[in-house]
């Protein structure tokens, strides 16, 4: 699981899974973003922009909601 601090310092966490609407490779904060608001067992996963879509809110809106996730400790958001 070590990548070295380099690849730890990357700003975003990038995983295999691709956005189910726009195909889009998916951050871990976009799975388990939608991990946490449409889907604990999803398999399949929308991006930040589809996910803004779904629930016609701003995409900031949704990064505010991952930052608050993460502060208060969810489980999901942990990497
Ligand atoms: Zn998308």
């Amino acid at each position: 699981m070590q990548k070295g601090a380099a690849a730890k310092a990357a700003a975003k966490l990038m995983t295999d899974f691709k956005c189910m609407k726009c195909l889009r490779p998916l951050t871990y904060d976009e799975v388990a973003l939608h991990r946490k608001m449409v889907n604990r067992g999803a398999r399949e996963f929308m991006c930040i922009t589809c996910l803004a879509e779904y629930f016609k809110v701003s995409e900031d809106a949704l990064r505010e909601r991952i930052d608050y996730f993460k502060k208060t400790g969810c489980t999901l958001f942990m990497m």
